[in-house]
C-alpha cells in the first residue's frame, strides 16, 4: 500500500478524470460533508466525479449543496478510473458500491479512523484530523479554492462540526478551529448548521424519553447503557444522538447504545472518556476512534448486550 500525505493525494486525485466518490454505510455528517466538499473541489479542477452511497442520505443533510446528486447503489456499472473511499476504515464499510465499479479499479482511501485496516492501494490517513472533512478543507486550502459557493464551505463545516461534537471533543485541535474559521469567513452561519442538525421531530424526543427510561448502569456505575429493542426500532427515527445522555452521567466512563435492527443483528455504539473503545469494537469486526466507536454483532439484543458488557468490564478492569 502507498501511504500518502496531502500533496500526494492531491496529485493522484488530479490525475483522475472520472473518480467515483463513496463513503461508509449509515453516512453521518462527516461522510456526506467530506464527499460533497471533495465533489465540488474536483469539479472545479475539471474532473467529472460521481458520488454513490449504499444507503439513503439522512434528511438533515439533504439540503447540503449537491446532496441530490448522490446516487443510491444500483445495478449500473460506472465508468470510472479511480475509487475514492472517504471516512471509511475498511472495505466492508462501503457496502455494495464496490460492485458498481470494475474489480481492478485503483482505490484511494481518505480517512481519519485509528482503526483503519489499510485495505486500499493508496491511503491518505490522518488520525489527528477531527474529521475527514477537515482533511478536505486542508485540500481546499492547498488548492487555494475560492469558496464563492458558500454551500461548499457549509458541507465541509457540517462534516467537521458533527465529528468533533461542535468543537467539544478531544479530537478538536487548533487546526480544526482554524479551518472551521476559514469556512465561517466563507459565509457559513454556525447557528443555521447546528439548528438544522439538532432540531428533531417531536416523535424523536418522545422516543428518546422512552429509551432513557430503560437506562441501565453496570460495572459499578462506570458503564451506562440504553437500548432500542426490535419492536421500537424505526430506521426513519434518527436515534444516533441518544448516546449523548448516558455519556454525561457522573462517574460514567463508557456509554453504550444498542439498537436491535433485525432479530439477529444488534448495532452497537460506544462513547468513552478515556478507554479505547475502538479496540473493543475491533474485536467484533467494527472500528472507529479511541473515544467513539461502533460495531455490529450478529446476535439478538440480549446476547449482544451480555457480550459487550463483559468485554467492557474486562477492558475497564485492565485499565485499557
Ligand atoms: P457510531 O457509534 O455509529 O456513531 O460510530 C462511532 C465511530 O465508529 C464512527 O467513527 C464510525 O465510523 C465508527 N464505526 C461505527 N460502526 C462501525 C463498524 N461497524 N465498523 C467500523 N467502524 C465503525
Ligand atoms: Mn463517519
Ligand atoms: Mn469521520
Amino acid at each position: 500500500m502507498v501511504e500518502m500525505e496531502l500533496a500526494g493525494a492531491a496529485e493522484r486525485l488530479l490525475a483522475s478524470q472520472k473518480p467515483v466518490l463513496t463513503v461508509h454505510v449509515s453516512p453521518d455528517g462527516d461522510a456526506i460533508g467530506a464527499m460533497l466538499g471533495l465533489y465540488w473541489l474536483l469539479l472545479e479542477k475539471g474532473c467529472r466525479p460521481v458520488m454513490v452511497v449504499d444507503d439513503s442520505v439522512p434528511a438533515v443533510f439533504q439540503n447540503l449543496l449537491g446532496a441530490e446528486l448522490i446516487k443510491p447503489v444500483s445495478e449500473e456499472q460506472l465508468d470510472a478510473d479511480l475509487l475514492v473511499v472517504l471516512d471509511a476504515s475498511d472495505d466492508g464499510r462501503i457496502g455494495r458500491v464496490r460492485q458498481m465499479v470494475a474489480p481492478g479499479l485503483p482505490v484511494l482511501n481518505i480517512d481519519h479512523h485509528v482503526s483503519n485496516t489499510g485495505f486500499s492501494e493508496m491511503r491518505w490517513l490522518d488520525v489527528r484530523a477531527a474529521a475527514t472533512a477537515e482533511m478536505i478543507a486542508q485540500l481546499a486550502d492547498y488548492w487555494q479554492y475560492d469558496y464563492a459557493k458558500t454551500g461548499v464551505a457549509e458541507a465541509l463545516y457540517t462534516g467537521i462540526a458533527t465529528d468533533c461534537g461542535f468543537f467539544r471533543y478531544a479530537n478538536t485541535t487548533p487546526r480544526t478551529m482554524r479551518l472551521a474559521a476559514r469556512l465561517l469567513e466563507a459565509g457559513v452561519q454556525p447557528n443555521v448548521v447546528s439548528d438544522r442538525i439538532e432540531t428533531q421531530p417531536v416523535q424523536t424526543v418522545s422516543k428518546l424519553a422512552n429509551v432513557l427510561s430503560g437506562l441501565e448502569m453496570h460495572s459499578d456505575g462506570r458503564v451506562a447503557l440504553i437500548s432500542i429493542p426490535l419492536d421500537q426500532y424505526d430506521p426513519e427515527t434518527d436515534s444516533d444522538s441518544f448516546i449523548r445522555y448516558p455519556r454525561y452521567i457522573e462517574g460514567v466512563e463508557v456509554a453504550v447504545l444498542l439498537k436491535s435492527v433485525a432479530p439477529d443483528v444488534t448495532r452497537v455504539s460506544m462513547r468513552s472518556k478515556e478507554l479505547d473503545v475502538s479496540a473493543v469494537a475491533l474485536q467484533y469486526g467494527g472500528g472507529g476512534h479511541k473515544r467513539a466507536a461502533g460495531c455490529t454483532i450478529p446476535r439478538p439484543l440480549d446476547e449482544a448486550k451480555a457480550v459487550i458488557l463483559k468485554t467492557l468490564s474486562e477492558a475497564i478492569d485492565n485499565g485499557l
